[in-house]
Parts: C-alpha cells; sequence; structure tokens
C-alpha cells in the first residue's frame, strides 16, 4: 500500500493519535466527499467492516492499522513511543455499535 490510499491519523487529526487512544467521529459524509464518490479503481468502495459503500449523510471514523512498512515509524511502536499509524476508514456504527 502506498501513503497516497491509506490515510494516516495524524492527518485528520493534527497529531499523532496514541495506541488505543479513541479516533474520531466524523460526518455527516458531503454528496461529493471522496468517500462517497468513488471509481471502478477505488480501493474504498466500502466499510470494511460491513461491506456497505459510504453514503451522503453517513458518520465514520478511522481504525488504526498500525505503522505500515515505515521502518522509523515501526521503530518508534517497538519502542512503545507515538507514531503515525495507517488508518482505514469505517462507518462509525460499525467501529462503536453507536447508531447515531
Ligand atoms: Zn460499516
Amino acid at each position: 500500500m502506498s501513503d497516497d490510499e491509506v490515510p494516516k491519523l495524524q492527518s485528520i487529526s493534527g497529531r499523532p493519535i496514541l495506541p488505543g487512544e479513541a479516533t474520531p467521529k466524523m460526518g455527516p459524509l458531503a454528496q461529493n466527499h471522496s468517500l462517497v464518490v468513488t471509481t471502478e479503481a477505488s480501493r474504498w468502495q466500502g466499510c470494511p467492516a460491513c461491506r456497505k459503500p459510504f453514503a451522503t449523510g453517513d458518520f465514520v471514523t478511522l481504525v488504526a492499522l498500525g505503522p505500515g512498512d515505515d521502518p522509523a515509524e515501526r521503530a518508534r511502536a517497538r519502542e512503545g513511543r507515538p507514531y503515525n499509524s495507517l488508518a482505514i476508514p469505517v462507518h462509525w456504527a460499525c467501529s462503536t455499535g453507536e447508531e447515531t
């Protein structure tokens, strides 16, 4: 995966997210949001938890995957220091169970 395909949590919050820290609730998604407007080639055609497409008005959050293949971020993770995590978008309800 390249950096262009997977969002980093830091780019959303403006600072690194610590391991285990809650990620922000984002939304409702606008009609022209990049998660709603997808192309045939898009990797993000839907929520990986429920397999349904993202739609206008949905609330989403990011789920941290880990440091990815960046050696410096991996070293920070191993040492228990804050690091930039790769993340994937999922529906807010799919991540938290909260329906609203
Ligand atoms: Zn979902």
